[in-house]
């Protein structure tokens, strides 16, 4: 091993190694999840009832044993391994498990109904902290983001006239064929090989890097592009930070270019009680908020600034409710604001994702960073923690990166890969799509130390 190129500061051939015990190991103490997973390639399309279930790096996932406990992050899968969970359903789990006031609201609504469409009493509640929360003054219940974005689409489109949606490479905004595209070399291309699903992409998606004013003008300057759809910052890729300046600059020139401005905050309300935008000042025409919304119950909103609902009515009046008229505005579902989502959102916007929570959560979080940083630092790695309010990633490249270009040339998959199996196998649960963590109101100090010893463990194994 003496004369090995090093790879992200580490050799190669250790991280092979590491990584074949490690399978042996989840194989040896996952076996009746291993079964059930078996089973299951008989009746579900992937094997499981969700095709990102799948994805988790041991081979197969773990089938969580169906016992109650104590609001928390923990959890015990079929075969008895316990677990701190800091994936939290890639964000959908972001109030923890067993909140006693979600448990409370779900259970109360589902007694008097779930789905009437019909609006209740809660709806107003949570129309008004919505308006409170993110400062726009109109919004709309969808039943996940990927709708809520699709929805703003058609909604840019509809009052703008213009076909094209603009996104940065490396994004992900969910079901949505607008954004399936990134630049590779320069070159646009189907994300993850995706078939293109006759989607005529060229004519109707632009694709920039993150970060890259100039691109934004140049991008924007034809007066074809409908709406922006953006993070801003960047979570689905790696963590990309926006530079000093950029955000504004993509203010600016969405205005100047009468394009639409869609920021989703999915995963960006990490950042505190009321989301990255509102903190950072910056002022979107239409939000999108998901997942973490209901407590974990499919749900998902979009806000509108005032001159955005403007034109959204005079394109698509406001009819009396007394007019007989057709369901169809072509958005939304029917199980959108129905009324257990309703009770859901009421008992987290008021109980459980509060400004007390957050400030706890982000200490938390920044108890991960620091440690993780910390050991970087003490072996002097090419590496970085970056921390995003309640997020924490690892990422295995020494700077901080610009755009999903930098990430791609500095991605050690193997590296990543190792880390997952090795947390997991020691009961640690982290994002299974990148090296993502998240503190919620239900985590705990010790649940961060156990995540940091088992961090400290893998450094020494990995640098021994
Ligand atoms: N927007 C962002 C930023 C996301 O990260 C995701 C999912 N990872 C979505 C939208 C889509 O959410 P959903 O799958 O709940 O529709």
């Amino acid at each position: 091993m003496g004369d090995e190129a090093l790879v992200s500061g580490v050799s190669p051939s250790r991280v092979a190694a590491l990584m074949a015990a490690e399978q042996v190991r989840f194989r040896k103490s996952h076996i009746l999840s291993g079964e059930l997973f078996a089973a299951g390639q008989q009746n579900w399309l992937y094997g499981a009832p969700s095709h990102w279930m799948r994805r988790w790096i041991g081979g197969w996932p773990l089938y969580l044993k169906e016992e109650a406990r104590d609001y928390g992050v923990r959890f015990a899968d079929v075969d008895g391994n316990e677990f701190v969970d800091f994936c939290l359903g890639d964000t959908g789990g972001m109030c923890g498990h067993g909140h006693p006031a979600i448990v409370e609201a779900l259970a109360r609504q589902a007694r008097i109904g779930t789905s009437l469409m019909l609006p209740t009493a809660d709806a107003q509640w949570v129309g008004e902290e919505l308006v409170r929360r993110f400062g726009l003054p109109y919004w709309n219940l969808t039943t996940s983001a990927s709708d809520a974005n699709r929805a703003c689409i058609r909604l840019s489109r509809m009052i703008t006239g213009r076909p094209r949606v603009l996104v940065f490479s490396g994004c992900y905004h969910g079901s949505v064929e607008e954004a399936h595209v990134e630049l590779v070399d320069g070159r646009v291309q189907m994300r993850n090989g995706l078939h293109p699903n006759a989607f005529p992409h060229e004519q109707l998606s632009r694709v920039i890097e993150f970060n890259d004013e100039a691109a934004l003008e140049a991008a924007l300057r034809p007066g074809d592009v409908a709406c922006v759809l953006a993070e801003p910052a960047m979570t689905n890729y790696a963590m990309i930070p926006p530079r000093p300046g950029f955000l504004d600059a993509l203010r600016r020139l969405t205005r100047e270019t009468g394009t639409v401005l869609i920021i989703d905050e999915t995963h960006t309300i990490s950042s505190g009680p009321d989301g990255y935008a509102r903190l950072h000042g910056l002022q979107p025409d239409m939000l999108v908020i998901g997942k973490a919304i209901a407590g974990g119950v499919p749900a998902a909103a979009f806000g509108l600034n005032r001159e955005t609902t403007e034109r959204v009515w005079q394109a698509l009046p406001v009819v009396a409710p007394t007019v007989r008229q057709s369901a169809h505005a072509g958005f939304g579902g029917t199980l959108a604001g129905n009324a257990l989502t309703v009770a859901a959102m009421r008992a987290v916007l008021s109980e459980v994702l509060t400004d007390s929570a957050f400030e706890r959560m982000i200490l938390l979080a920044g108890r991960m960073a620091g440690h993780i940083q910390a050991g970087i630092a003490h072996r002097a790695l090419p590496w970085h923690a970056m921390q995003l309010g309640a997020r924490v990633e690892t990422l295995f490249m020494a700077r901080v990166p610009r755009n999903a270009d930098e990430v791609r040339r500095a991605r050690n998959p193997a590296l990543e890969a190792l880390l997952h199996l090795y947390l997991m196998n020691r009961g640690v649960l982290i994002t299974p799509f990148h090296n993502m963590m998240l503190c919620c109101p239900g985590t705990r100090e010790e649940d961060v130390d156990r995540h940091n010893a088992v961090f400290d463990e893998w450094l020494a194994e990995l640098c021994a």
